[in-house]
């Protein structure tokens, strides 16, 4: 993610579309992690459907609508997530090349479970990013069977960023970082290593949670440790987001630039991927983290990146209604609204 994004994602808010898409391309996984919050009961809105319950769709339907779905928001990212996106890999290896010739940046976020077809690997613009929650002793537990051994497997001569979810006794054990990025950073299949905080939801007591002790720990190693590990990707202005992240989504850059859907294709998941009622004082995604560092930026005097956005937000639902169209991006009147409720949209 570089500031050059946030002004591409200004040209698209300007003329109403949508910088960034995600969407649960499908209800299906065969892991059960714990803390997992695709699969929560508020994940879609407290008393509404689950992403277990809502329809999904395969095959060539579910390609079409993909594509409908993109080019009628035209983002520059599409994030695919899941659910396990690789129970639609027949799926994907038809969309994928789709997308890369439409010039649309496609992310899969796996939990390496299925191997990755050696075909994606010479496609432009797509990203295939494996989830591994921490050291074998930790990660073997958590998300089996997508286990070390596995994913070693599904991933061998294929290219993939690893993503790490850091949770409290990551964080708390001496040594224990170090290992974990001494072991990926070595192996030739990984370009980069990610790293995201665990977000909890709001009222949340779990032992994921870290404390502000611990957030300030994690800012004070990643500072310690410089171009030790080439392929971690951090950066200061990141680990400084994570030490203060967003107020709440009317304040997340990333909230307010993306649409996120579950599997059915229609019910949007509010007010981020993470959906429910994320607790934002706590909140741990790179991707948001790098979008509050990139928004605070200054362009010029007093004016920063995200006042740009902001703006061109304004400027593209004028636009949008103008043209009758659906508005594709809320209003920062209702993001406010967001910090204390749970949405769905059907
Ligand atoms: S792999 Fe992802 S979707 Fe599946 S249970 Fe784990 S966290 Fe949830
Ligand atoms: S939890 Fe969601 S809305 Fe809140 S800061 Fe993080 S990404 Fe933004």
């Amino acid at each position: 993610m570089r500031p050059f994004h946030i002004f591409q994602s200004w040209g698209k808010a300007l003329i109403g579309k949508v910088p960034m898409l995600s969407i649960e391309i499908t209800r299906e996984c065969p892991l059960q992690c714990p803390g997992c919050y695709a699969y929560g009961d508020s994940h879609l809105g407290s008393g509404g459907p689950n992403l277990r319950s809502v329809s999904d769709h395969r095959g060539d339907e579910l390609v079409r609508r993909v594509l409908e779905m993109v080019d009628e928001h035209e983002p520059l990212q599409l994030s695919l997530v899941g659910g396990e996106p690789l129970m639609r890999h027949r799926e994907l290896t038809k969309l994928l090349p789709q997308l890369s010739d439409r010039g649309i940046y496609t992310l899969i976020v796996t939990s390496g479970v299925i191997p990755i077809p050696h075909d994606w690997i010479c496609l432009p613009r797509v990203t295939v990013a494996v989830s591994v929650d921490g050291n074998p002793e930790d990660h073997d537990v958590r998300r089996k069977p997508a286990t070390y051994e596995r994913i070693l497997g599904n991933i061998a001569e294929r290219k993939v960023n690893i993503h790490w979810t850091v949770v409290r006794n990551n964080v708390e054990q001496a040594g224990y970082m170090d290992r974990y990025l001494a072991f990926w950073n070595a192996k030739p299949e990984v370009n980069r290593i990610w790293v995201s905080i665990y977000t909890p939801q709001i009222g949340e007591e779990s032992a994921e949670r870290l404390t502000s002790e611990n957030r300030a720990q994690l800012a004070s190693y990643f500072a310690s440790v410089g171009k030790k590990y080439p392929k971690l990707t951090m950066h200061p202005g990141i680990m400084a987001a994570f030490v203060k992240p967003p107020a709440g989504p009317s304040d997340c850059v990333f909230s307010r630039i993306s649409l996120n859907y579950t599997a059915d294709l229609r019910t949007r998941v509010e007010p981020c991927v993470f959906g429910g009622s994320p607790n934002c004082s706590e909140c741990g995604c790179s991707i948001s983290m790098g979008m509050h560092w990139l928004g605070n930026l200054t362009v010029a005097g007093p004016l920063r990146a995200k006042h740009l956005i902001n703006g061109s937000l304004s400027v593209g639902r004028a636009f949008n209604r103008l043209r009758g169209r659906n508005e594709n991006i809320r209003s920062a009147e209702s993001r406010s609204d967001y910090d204390d409720l749970i949405q769905i949209e059907q």
